[in-house]
């Protein structure tokens, strides 16, 4: 038996059983934990501006109703209990689940 081709198999099988702990770790973590976006504001994005974002739904401008928040819109994705998920409105960023903007919409 070649001595290398031994060494090389056993390297070989170190490396697929540390990869294969790491995914094993991964899917152990939260789905949020490794995908949170930044967190949107009036100061990081221009649309949020404009559609009067703010991170607290009591603090909201007309037309707000009461009970209108993001996680009760139709363009939040985040789950729900979660603090802060994404809005289709605003790609590459997570916006509060008791925020609101004026592109809000209920879900049906
Ligand atoms: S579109 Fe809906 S989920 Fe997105 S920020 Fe506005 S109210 Fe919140």
């Amino acid at each position: 038996m070649n001595v290398e081709s031994t060494t090389d198999r056993r390297r070989f099988f170190k490396l697929v059983s540390a990869s294969a702990a790491g995914i094993a770790l991964l899917a152990t973590l939260p789905r949020r934990a490794w995908a949170a976006l930044p967190h949107l504001s009036i100061e990081n994005s221009p649309t949020a501006k404009s559609l009067h974002y703010v991170e607290d739904d009591t603090k909201a401008v007309a037309p707000h109703q009461p009970g209108q928040d993001c996680a009760a819109c139709v363009h939040y994705q985040g789950k729900p209990g979660d603090e802060y998920g994404p809005c289709a409105i605003f790609p590459g960023f997570d916006v509060k689940a008791k925020g609101w903007c004026a592109a809000f919409q209920k879900k049906a």
